[in-house]
């Protein structure tokens, strides 16, 4: 396999026509001889972008000929050196293998500091050797550097693919053969292209072992990967975390066991719930107004606090009244909500260590912070941390939505514990249960080269870029705010208090009692963080304790005109939206968002007609085409208004929910048909047999067995009245059946049959 990796050389006279360049211009020719292609700069222009380089450099040449280094005059050689010096600290920074070389004609290795000398491969000098020798001796070191880069089951798969074997096993394309017999195929394999095909091999290949029994290289990546996020146990999972959490569930959780989960957990672990028949005990998370879901108090997990939860749920009672002794299987808790709410682990650890057999961190959202020091002991695994002593600690991560995994890529990691071992054959059975006996290898790659990716001390490097960027992004956001004085412009939820600068020290992220802008109250000090790279940008017309202004702009409208303007977001509140930096984020991208929202402010000050703004969304919904931006604005923030929506969903998400059947039975009501689709003005006092989800949040109010209340038949008949009202801004719930009667949406949820 040939990659595309050249050779960069820094000389200010590589494009000359004078004599001086003409050694580094032949040395050039003699690399591209060779083989190797060549790139000449002929300065370094802004360092920290110019580093950047290194991620698709085979190798760099510096040059310090004469020139560049002043010509004699002592401060101009004292800037050459600084910059040089500057250079190479930026590209160790991000990469310690990349060969380095100085080229010197007249300078030698004495000029040169040592704390710069000491990162290099070598200094060239040039006329001592034939440029042909030199150049194949920076070759051999520029290859040695390029092999050493693909972790095994990467390396193991791009080897397969370019062999060329005739493969008579599944898949039945055989290397993307059989779309090159069909226009339509051809279209298919032009897009993905061949090696995507060739790639895409099944598991009777030995060569590349086996996901499902952890073999050959696929296991060599597991471990790799483990001693990269210093776990005990990596497993790669090509199914997302939704199976991640389902094995960790399945290989823990038995009919009829306790479990402790985050209401505010993700849908996944609800249907663990049902899949394993397990009874649950739920914390609930804090919420403010603006529908941002805050920390579950730390009180909520205090062992006595869980007992007290287990008696007063029926079928817990049940359990208990057998066997006082009876333990809770699984601690479920979402680490690092959608919003960026961490928990200190090592203090429930300390709670819960010999409470609960397992303690189970979703952090779909997390696998980056086990790279920074930022996040010090607010994630579950990583280096130096120390081990519970019964209680096996487990991790679920999403390595493709802050990592550079492709969709589905996940990996669960495990903690043992002092006392108790995971015993990975037994595990493996759950692991068994939920993967597919063809997995896909183009995710497995991408799981093993996520994980490389990371390695230090390149992973902290891109850690501490995402934060950067999002700081930056935030200062960027006040300064705007500033400028427009008392007008009004966007805010990002997060602390008061940002320093001007670089990186801000993990306190200033804390959440405090007594801080308002969180508005969750009372929080104990030092259990919770907010993750900086997680950006929820307010819009006017809510405050914090859910009063409503005079206007209003509700954050839909502002989500539609991103869109339409090519801006894409990735959740939508009342008066809210969230955005994240992920390690693939970019100055442009967020430097867009910021002018994108700049002209919305342009738009919506002038009450733009919507025709001419979002022509795309008027021509879908012609009934909005002579309505003015501010005008939309202002009808839909009165209807929030008037029915005080805010403290409505809130009070809805904080309700009492109460279980009146296993999560489980109600499934199987379901699947027996033994249900009724049930009116909204019905519901009241009805048990739910489907999983009610409200976008957004996205965050599931009831789960199958559950109760509707009163209040939440309030929610509802307000959704009906919106939704006649605005059609294109309909809030979307799952397990609302919607149909059409007489040109007239009627709504119904599926309900358990009562029994007679
Ligand atoms: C997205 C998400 C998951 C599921 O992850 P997938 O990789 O999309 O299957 C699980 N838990 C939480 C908290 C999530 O946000």
């Amino acid at each position: 396999m040939r990659f595309h990796f050249p050779l960069v050389i820094i000389d200010e006279d590589f494009r000359s026509e004078n004599t001086s360049g003409s050694g580094i211009r032949e040395l050039a020719q003699a690399v591209q001889a060779e083989g190797m292609e060549v790139v000449g700069y002929t300065s370094y222009g802004d360092l920290t972008s110019f580093a950047q380089q290194q991620s698709r450099a085979a190798g760099f040449i510096l040059s310090i000929d004469d020139e560049e280094f002043g010509a004699g005059s002592p401060e101009e050689t004292q800037l050459a050196l600084a910059q040089l010096r500057a250079f190479v600290a930026e590209i160790r920074r991000r990469n310690v293998d990349i060969p380095l070389y100085i080229y010197g004609e007249t300078r030698t290795a004495r000029h040169i500091p040592n704390d710069v000398l000491r990162e290099l491969h070598g200094f060239i000098h040039m006329h001592e050797d034939t440029p042909e020798f030199v150049a194949r001796h920076i070759i051999r070191e520029a290859r040695s550097y390029l092999d050493g880069l693909a972790p095994p089951f990467f390396r193991a798969l791009t080897h397969y693919a370019q062999d060329g074997s005739y493969s008579w096993h599944c898949p039945g394309h055989s290397g993307g053969v059989a779309f090159l017999k069909s226009p339509v195929g051809q279209m298919f394999h032009q897009f993905f292209g061949e090696n995507m095909l060739r790639a895409d091999v099944c598991n009777a290949v030995d060569e590349l072992g086996q996901l499902l029994d952890h073999t050959g290289p696929v296991a060599a990546s597991e471990r790799n990967a483990a001693r990269i996020f210093n776990a005990d146990h990596l497993f790669f999972v090509t199914n997302g975390t939704s199976t991640s959490n389902k094995i960790v569930w399945h290989s823990t959780v038995a009919p009829g066991d306790i479990v402790v989960v985050d209401r505010n957990c993700h849908k996944s672990i609800l249907h663990a719930i049902m899949m394993t028949g397990a009874v649950p005990v739920f914390l609930m998370p804090t919420r403010n107004h603006y529908g941002i879901i805050g920390p579950i108090p730390r009180s909520e997990f205090e062992p006595e606090t869980i007992r007290q939860k287990m008696l007063a749920n029926p079928f817990c009672r049940e359990k208990l009244e057998k066997d006082p002794h009876t333990k809770p299987r699984v601690l479920t808790i979402t680490q690092s909500t959608y919003d960026g709410i961490m928990y200190n682990v090592e203090e429930i650890k300390g709670l819960l260590d010999g409470h609960i057999e397992t303690l189970h961190f979703d952090e779909a959202w997390l696998p980056h912070a086990a790279f920074h020091d930022f996040y010090g002991d607010y994630h579950a695994i990583g280096e130096g941390r120390p081990r519970c002593q019964t209680s096996m600690v487990f991790s679920t991560q999403s390595t493709h939505k802050l990592l550079a995994g492709i969709s589905q890529a996940s990996q669960i990691l495990v903690q043992d514990a002092e006392h108790n071992r995971l015993d990975r054959d037994v595990f493996n059975e759950a692991y068994l249960m939920h993967t597919s006996t063809s997995p896909q290898y183009a995710i497995i790659a991408s799981c093993d080269v996520a994980a490389a990716m990371m390695e230090a001390p390149a992973g902290t490097a891109l850690v501490e870029e995402s934060l950067t960027e999002a700081l930056d992004f935030r200062r960027a956001m006040r300064k705007v705010d500033e400028e427009y004085g008392d007008d009004w412009w966007f805010k990002v939820w997060g602390p008061d208090d940002l320093t001007d600068e670089g990186l801000d020290h993990r306190d200033a992220w804390m959440l405090k009692s007594g801080e308002n802008w969180h508005g969750f109250g009372d929080v104990a000090e030092g259990f919770n963080l907010l993750d900086p790279i997680k950006a929820t940008v307010l819009t006017p017309g809510l405050n914090v304790d859910g009063d409503f202004s005079e206007t209003g702009i509700p954050a839909a409208i502002v989500s539609k005109y991103l869109a339409e303007h090519g801006v894409v977001i990735e959740k939508t509140g009342l008066y809210s939206f969230f955005i994240m930096f992920t390690i693939g984020i970019t100055k442009g991208r967020w430097n867009t968002m910021v002018t994108a929202l700049q002209q919305f402010k342009d738009d919506y000050d002038k009450n733009a007609p919507l025709w001419r703004i979002l022509p795309e969304f008027v021509s879908q919904f012609p009934q909005y085409e002579r309505i003015g931006l501010k005008d939309l604005c202002q009808q839909i923030h009165g209807i929030y208004k008037s029915r005080d929506v805010a403290r409505l969903t809130t009070e809805m998400y904080l309700s009492d929910m109460t279980p009146a059947m296993k999560p489980a039975k109600a499934f199987a009501k379901m699947a027996h048909r033994e249900i009724d689709r049930v009116p909204i003005d019905e519901l009241e006092g009805r048990i739910t047999a489907v999983m009610f989800t409200p976008y957004p949040p996205g965050i599931p109010l009831l789960i199958p067995g559950e109760v509707f209340n009163a209040t939440i038949v309030d929610y509802l008949r307000f959704v009906r009245e919106f939704n006649g009202r605005f059609p294109g801004f309909e809030t979307y719930i799952h397990g609302l059946v919607a149909e059409k009667v007489n040109g007239e949406f009627r709504y119904y949820v599926d309900c358990v049959r009562p029994e007679v």
